[in-house]
């Protein structure tokens, strides 16, 4: 811990205004000059020249040609991330199966891969030591290629607190692990994450990484509700563009929200969790597509939705009961932290714009604000793997918040 009463030295500030500048350049959906980085970091010009010329020493970014076309003055050079230097590893053990994706500080996927695989029960060790084999020949491609891992995150799904330890993943039947003994997280030096809360990171544009598109349903400082949905529901909630991880970091768990006092036995030894009538298995079951043996395989939700389109109806009415589900405890989280944006991501994000109306619908008829507020209901943008790729922007945060751990200044 550092002592309350120590000043802030020169070093310190360095880092503050390398790190303002590489999370504003993040943020921009277009390159910018010194100039105009100076204007919105509030940075002196000199300073902000300073501190470029120690990025681009450091190869953490680079010159473009001169924009042409201005009217008068010395045409402006901006500043873009340097491609193929600098990369964020983000891994995912997750109730379907295991994988990696590598970001690029550019913003690009730099590799990715995903083992489908039974998790139902499976031993840690086994997992870990698939995983490690996994990622040894990822690091190794990555060093070949010149790359500097700046950080590596793994999402699970389950509690972890800090200092790696996970108390429980109720879907795989695990208990109070240590993670640092495994050897892919001890040689990777990976933080362990909620796989809900990475994946809502996800989606936040330019947390660490470049952000690539103009277009973005929520801006980089935005407040939203992540709801994850797989065979576990999870969620995050996201105030002014930072995840609310509550007093040990267990926060936005909604799927284990009671929406049915007489329920069906949940996981977590309670009765009726919005994940007992929502999650994947559970509606396999209940639209008569599987039994609690094989609820839990991935192809079945294509089944799923096809019955449910073509109006099966014991389809139709597990997917009603799952609105009636999702609808309540999403517009009581309302009630509780009055958001007005809400992710629905995962599963339920694959049934198309007429469920997400339909939810939007019910959602604004329950909150109690509804005279005054209008909550708006989304598929999130990055859809893919997204808890991966929220760990792999995890990973590079570390240079965006740390620069100075990976800059030399001569
Ligand atoms: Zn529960």
């Amino acid at each position: 811990m550092m002592p309350a009463s120590r000043s802030i030295n020169q070093d310190d500030l360095r880092n503050h205004n390398l790190s303002v500048v590489l999370a504003t350049m993040s943020r921009s959906h277009a390159p910018l000059s010194r100039a105009a980085l100076a204007k919105q970091t509030g940075l002196t010009k000199a300073t902000l020249s300073l501190l470029s010329d120690i990025l681009l020493r450091n190869e953490i970014i680079c010159q473009l040609e001169p924009a042409s076309g201005t009217t008068y003055g010395r045409p402006s050079t901006p500043l873009a991330f340097r491609s193929g230097r600098w990369a964020g590893i983000g891994m995912q053990l997750n109730t379907d199966g295991l994988g990696y994706t590598v970001l690029d500080l550019d913003g690009s996927v730099v590799m990715s891969d995903w083992h489908e695989r039974a998790m139902d029960d499976v031993d840690p060790n086994e997992i870990f030591a698939e995983l490690d084999q996994m990622m040894q020949s990822v690091e190794q491609r990555l060093s070949e290629t010149g790359y500097t891992v700046t950080g590596s995150c793994l999402a699970l799904p389950g509690l972890v607190s800090n200092g790696n330890r996970l108390l429980v993943a109720r879907n795989f039947g695990w208990h109070d692990i240590n993670l640092n003994q495994y050897a892919v997280v001890s040689r990777l030096n990976a933080s362990a994450d909620n796989e809900a809360a990475l994946a809502a990171i996800a989606q936040i544009p330019g947390f660490a990484a470049q952000r690539t598109a103009e277009q973005w349903p929520i801006g980089s400082y935005d407040s939203f509700l992540y709801v994850s949905t797989d065979i576990g529901i999870g969620g995050a909630y996201v105030r002014e563009g930072q995840v609310v991880r509550g007093d040990h970091g267990f926060a936005g768990e909604i799927g284990h929200m009671c929406v049915d006092m007489r329920g069906t036995l949940c996981r977590c030894g309670r009765h009726g969790c919005l994940e007992t009538v929502a999650g994947r298995r559970a509606v396999m079951i209940a639209a008569g597509l599987a039994d609690a043996a094989n609820a839990t395989r991935t192809d079945l939700l294509e089944q799923l939705v096809a019955t449910w389109r073509a109006g099966d109806t014991r389809a139709a009415l597990a997917v009603e009961e799952v609105k009636a589900a999702l609808a309540a405890a999403i517009a009581s989280t309302v009630n509780v932290i009055d958001v007005s944006n809400v992710m629905i991501g995962g599963l339920w994000s694959g049934f198309g714009d007429d469920l997400r109306a339909d939810l939007e619908r019910r959602v604004q008829s329950q909150i109690l604000a509804r005279d005054a507020v209008r909550v708006r209901l989304m598929f999130p943008p990055v859809t893919v793997h997204p808890s991966m790729y929220g760990a792999a922007v995890e990973g590079l945060r570390r240079l965006v918040r740390d620069p100075m751990r990976f800059v030399t200044e001569e």
